[in-house]
């Protein structure tokens, strides 16, 4: 355990009251990419947060080394999920990384590198964490609405709508506190263009989900606001530390002929340490 515990870092804070709902005591995370049951995970399943679930699942455990229970990571937040992926894809070297983007000026297109560091999405999510929910008026009534979980993702999942429109309102309709959904009146939404006024809501509510950010181009000049996809940052990153056990298990296997189980139990350190001899003999 010597090994996960350099690879492991506290579980991002999660309320008092999901805590005890789950009957959970003081939660890490660890790196990906290092255990057996890492080569597991398919990357390619249709449905994303099932993925990111399933990663989280995988990568969190109490002090005795146990998961909490599916439902659980589930319940969290969407922008929890997304801190503990973005945590969970960094944590060798986790204090600053980069994140490629391009010049959004058709005339310029250039590849940008943005820096940012573990602690800003942290604390970014730590301030918006101290709202439960948000306000929104439309058609002059007021709704507040609250961050929406894997749940609530679940629940959108299996249902089918007709167009956007109907899918942001039944997106509204559940995030609404109870007694609002007991007056929620439909017609109010006609004719008003509350669907982007939604959308903006939702960005403020949930900063890591929608994440923007404005960077200067240093070869154009021009300022743009840069939508990034932070999950799918993650997943990239995370998928690559599956690749690489990956090959590293054929690597191993290729020389020494163990099989995939045999391998994936070593642990990392041996792994490299065999992977390194293999490279100094190559290199003679
Ligand atoms: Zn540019």
């Amino acid at each position: 355990m010597q090994e996960l515990n350099r690879d492991r870092i506290p579980f991002p804070p999660i309320s008092e009251a999901i805590k005890r709902h789950f009957s959970l005591g003081d939660l890490s995370l660890r790196r990906f990419g290092i255990l057996g049951e890492d080569r597991e995970v398919n990357f390619n399943q249709p449905l994303r947060p099932y993925l990111e679930v399933e990663i989280l699942e995988c990568c969190t455990c109490d002090g005795n080394d146990i998961a909490p229970n599916r439902d659980f990571f589930w319940s969290l937040e969407l922008g929890t999920r997304i801190e503990c992926l973005l945590a969970i894809a960094t944590i060798p070297g986790r204090s600053e990384f980069t994140i490629p983007l391009r010049c959004l000026n058709p005339e310029c297109k250039q590849s940008i590198e943005i820096d940012f560091s573990m602690e800003e999405f942290s604390n970014l999510q730590a301030e918006s964490k101290s709202d439960t929910g948000t306000e929104i008026e439309i058609g002059n009534q007021r709704f507040s609405i609250r961050k929406p979980t894997g749940f609530d993702q679940l629940y959108w999942l299996k249902q089918s709508f007709p167009d956007e429109k109907s899918a942001v309102q039944t997106m509204l309709q559940t995030l609404l506190t109870e007694e609002q959904k007991a007056t929620f009146d439909p017609a109010a939404l006609a004719g008003e263009n509350w669907v982007q006024m939604f959308d903006r809501a939702m960005e403020d509510i949930d900063p890591l989900v929608n994440f923007k950010v404005g960077v200067n181009c240093p070869y154009c000049g021009k300022q743009d606001s840069h939508s990034i996809d932070l999950g799918e940052f993650s997943l990239q990153r995370l998928q690559n530390a599956q690749k690489y056990l990956l090959e590293t298990i054929h690597r191993l296997a290729s020389r020494y002929h163990w099989n995939e189980r045999e391998i994936s139990e070593l642990p990392a350190w041996r792994r490299d340490y065999y992977l390194a001899i293999i490279d100094r003999e190559e290199n003679r």
